[in-house]
């Protein structure tokens, strides 16, 4: 038995994520949790809202509500649709928790301890009438280069000119609309990453069984222009964790806080002890995940992320825990993935654009968006969801050979035999090539999930399913009944459990389906079948069964149609 700490990049809290956001950490995420959990691995699966920064604080003004208010509520919708879509965290912490706050302030502290923070003076905008410093991007002029008005102090979106606030014409706060701004100097704490450049390098190097993806952004960004460039850890904001060093005050910070990027990938530790907190464990076996020198020397480490958080995965919280200088849990493997795009263009959480977790709920049980979100994961490439392929996916895979397969088996049994495991009869040549060819793709599967390989693991579990399918319509149980009931009996015996298997090495893709399965089979033997030919033996004649309700139904062109119609445009 391995131990294995899973955890999925935090879902930012200003709003209900897409399926683009889900296919891209969280779902793989909990894919792999499952397997490994029955597989019989010790396995913690994490997960947080990551609560801080000036976004936040913008969404909780647009709601008219305190930002720790709209943060708390948020936390809950989304720890409610991760429910909805059986997302199996063992917790689903907060970066605003005590914990965070603590580890935050921590690590700061060791940093500095440890010659890696460096303090800066810099002129930035302030906004009397926000009563605050206003970062780059919320402040708003016309561009200098091709006099678009609504260019940012960042960059004009027109143009693509990099831009310093202060080259823009007309200069406002894009919060208020406000003109009444100044230049003020301001201190800053920044992490001098450029220090680690030669360690995080030669970790990086080490890593040869990661992902392409993962290791040549990370190279990328190590390597590009300045190289690996010493970056702000605070913010003048009042929502966050106030910087301090460790617990004393950290002089010239007063009022500050750090800034996100800091301490979101530290609530993967915190949300550990939350963990610990919440379920009356103790420190040291929140500890045993994280910490080398208290048991964490045999965690297998494994990040979900997309792509665009691997900067921040394969370099800046590698430097935080590197730096601090303490045997803090090195993570082992990432799992990155590219972009899920809609329907021909891209989703977009500020454009609304899309399918959000809230609406696919809505219109069809988890099972379907888990089965056809996995078994086109953007692993290679960018994927696109598109209504016709949606449907097709769901149609084809879980209606027509899964769902078909179940409905079949239990209705013909049902019929001719009962509510009963069938007696009589033994296998021949074609259970025996059927069962040399599920070992061997069942092998295969195996093989994939643990390389978290997750399109080819889907595609053969759907050549399984459809092996099964396959062997019945070649036994043709119906028709041999007229002539050799005891065959057919056999044949069906065996089919009964087929779906047992099925809903057993099913589950981490379709745990619903697989609980229905399980039940309408009356049995809670969800043993993992390595021995293919025991397991198909493992239901015995005279045990009890009954016909499950329809496992999927098919979407019809109607709905489909109506769908597409329904999220083509902005979300209100
Ligand atoms: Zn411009």
């Amino acid at each position: 038995m391995a131990r294995i700490l899973v955890t999925s990049a935090i879902p930012y809290i200003n709003g209900i994520k897409h399926l683009g956001n889900l296919i891209g950490s969280q779902l793989p995420a909990d894919l792999y949790a499952r397997y490994m959990r029955q597989r019989g691995h010790d396995v913690m699966f994490l997960c947080a809202t990551d609560e801080h920064g000036t976004p936040a604080e913008l969404a909780a003004a647009k709601a008219g509500k305190p930002v720790a208010q709209y943060c708390a509520e948020m936390h809950a919708t989304q720890a409610e649709l991760a429910r909805g879509f059986g997302l199996s965290f063992d917790h689903f912490g907060r970066s605003s928790s005590p914990q965070n706050h603590v580890l935050t302030q921590y690590f700061a502290g060791r940093l500095a301890d440890n010659d890696l923070i460096e303090e800066k003076s810099e002129r930035q905008v302030y906004s009397h009438a926000d009563g605050r410093f206003l970062p780059d991007r919320y402040i708003e002029g016309t561009c200098p280069n091709c006099g678009y008005d609504k260019a940012r102090g960042d960059q004009c979106e027109n143009c693509t000119k990099q831009l310093d606030p202060t080259d823009l014409i007309a200069p406002h706060s894009a919060i208020s609309g406000s003109t009444d701004l100044e230049v003020r100097e301001t201190k800053h704490l920044y992490l001098r990453q450029s220090q680690m450049r030669g360690a995080l390098e030669s970790w990086i190097d080490a890593k040869t069984d990661w992902p392409i993806l993962t290791t040549s952004i990370a190279r990328k960004w190590l390597n590009d222009g300045e190289g690996l460039r010493d970056r702000g850890i605070t913010r003048d904001l009042d929502w966050g964790v106030p910087v301090k060093r460790g617990e004393q005050d950290w002089s010239g910070m007063e009022g500050k806080v750090f800034y996100v990027w800091f301490d979101a990938p530290i609530e993967y530790i915190a949300s550990a002890q939350e963990w610990a907190h919440a379920n009356g464990r103790s420190e040291a076996e929140w500890q045993s995940w994280w910490r080398t020198d208290k048991g964490a020397d045999d965690v297998r480490y494994v990040q979900f992320m997309g792509k665009d958080n691997v900067p921040f995965h394969t370099l800046s919280f590698p430097a935080t825990i590197m730096g601090s200088g303490d045997p803090w849990k090195l993570v082992d493997y990432i799992k990155s993935f590219n972009y899920l795009n809609y329907d021909g263009g891209q989703f977009s959480t500020s454009q609304g654009r899309g399918i959000f977790m809230d609406q696919a709920l809505e219109i069809l049980p988890s099972d379907y968006w888990r089965w056809w979100l996995l078994s086109h994961a953007p692993e290679n490439s960018d994927s696109e969801f598109t209504w016709e392929n949606f449907q097709a996916g769901v149609n084809k895979d879980l209606a027509d050979v899964l769902g078909n397969f179940v409905s079949r088996v239990t209705k013909f049994c049902r019929s001719k035999f009962g509510e009963t495991v069938p007696d009589g009869g033994a296998h021949g040549p074609a259970e025996a090539a059927l069962i040399a060819d599920l070992t061997q793709r069942l092998r295969r599967y195996e093989a994939h999930m643990e390389a978290i390989e997750i399109r080819k693991a889907a595609s053969e579990l759907r050549a399984i399913w459809v092996a099964g399918n396959e062997y019945l319509q070649a036994a043709a149980p119906w028709t041999l009944f007229k002539t050799n009931p005891e065959g057919a009996a056999a044949s069906i015996r065996l089919s009964l459990n087929l779906i047992r298997l099925y809903a057993v090495i099913s589950r981490p893709f379709i745990p619903d389906a697989a609980v229905s399965m399980m039940t309408a089979l009356s049995t809670d033997d969800d043993s993992w079948p390595d021995d293919v030919e025991a397991a198909l033996s493992a239901l015995p004649a005279g045990h009890a069964f009954s016909v499950p309700d329809v496992l999927f139904t098919k979407i019809s062109d109607d709905q489909r149609d109506e769908w597409q119609a329904r999220y083509s445009g902005r979300r209100a």
